[in-house]
């Protein structure tokens, strides 16, 4: 995995290097933006239109809260200091402190214990970037379901990984789509994160620590509409963005949901962690 992602890095510019996606902007790719604090739809039960656009089925969602709570607790990253049932939603409250070493530890409260150099040649730091924590409240709805009119991403967070650091979609600076190898893409460390201007750790690709410790089919966290994220493999095959679909997911059974769900999908290749909007309707986070 890591061999597929810094094996054809080619540096177009160091200047080019600094996160700047935290300035709150739309996707570009759909008029839709979901401004932060928007709040999900609150119900479990909904309608969909059939196939022929003529009937209409009723579905209810399953109340996943409990296999939410047991991947944070399972996992057993010191920053999440929460994951809580409230009405509709599970509650995850994190920090965003990685737990694992990074480049970005240089100058943090952590420097001493957390610090490690990156001594890849692809690698270019952020200059005056670092780690720090946060008081994150992510709320996710814990029936997720499909939406029927798909919002786009908005805005640059977009999920949680289950080492309680925020997962971000897959646009930089000027709304530019992040590319393999380029840009913003050789500031990423040797575990695929990097802090924004404001400070905040997060991943717009595959937090590879998470997938190195627990496999690269494992779960590694949740979008903000509840729906689970998967790494970059499924039954021993790579996935690829051209087999999932438009949101960088598809419906199979997972370990956790052994009776199918929706589920987005790591790729090496761009888009990276999600595809052009939320599958469901997304939840909120603050900080
Ligand atoms: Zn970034
Ligand atoms: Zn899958």
């Amino acid at each position: 995995m890591k061999k597929l992602i810094f094996a054809t890095v080619i540096i177009l510019g160091i200047g080019a290097i600094a996160c700047k996606e935290e300035t709150l902007r739309p996707n570009p790719s759909g008029g839709n933006t979901v401004p932060s604090g928007t709040v999900g739809t609150g119900t479990n039960t909904g309608t969909t239109s059939g196939s022929s656009g003529s009937t209409t089925t009723t579905t209810t969602a399953t109340d996943y809260s409990s296999i939410v709570q047991k991947a944070f607790s399972g996992y057993g990253a010191a920053s999440v200091s929460s994951v809580t049932v409230d009405g509709d939603y599970v509650v995850i409250k994190c920090t965003g402190v990685p737990d694992h070493k990074s480049p970005y530890f240089k100058n943090s409260t952590w420097e001493s214990s957390m610090y490690v150099a990156d001594t890849r040649s692809t690698f270019k730091q952020a200059p005056g970037s670092y780690v720090a924590a946060f008081n994150y409240t992510f709320r996710i709805p814990k029936a997720p379901k499909e939406s029927s009119s798909k919002k786009s991403l908005g805005t640059a967070t977009i999920g949680i990984a289950l080492n309680g650091v925020p997962l971000f979609n897959q646009y930089a600076a000027g709304n530019t789509a992040i590319s393999v190898g380029t840009g913003e893409y050789v500031s990423f460390d040797l575990y695929g994160g990097h802090p924004a201007p404001s400070l905040d750790y997060h991943y717009h690709i595959e937090p590879n620590f998470i997938t190195t410790a627990k496999g690269s089919d494992a779960l590694i966290g949740y979008l903000l509409d509840g729906f689970p994220v998967y790494g970059s493999k499924e039954n021993g095959k790579t996935v690829t963005s051209s087999s999932l679909d438009a949101y960088h997911g598809h419906t199979a059974v997972t370990k956790e949901y052994p009776n199918g769900i929706y589920h987005y999908h790591t790729t090496a290749d761009a888009p990276f962690i999600n595809g052009n909007g939320f599958f469901g309707t997304a939840g909120t986070w603050t900080k």
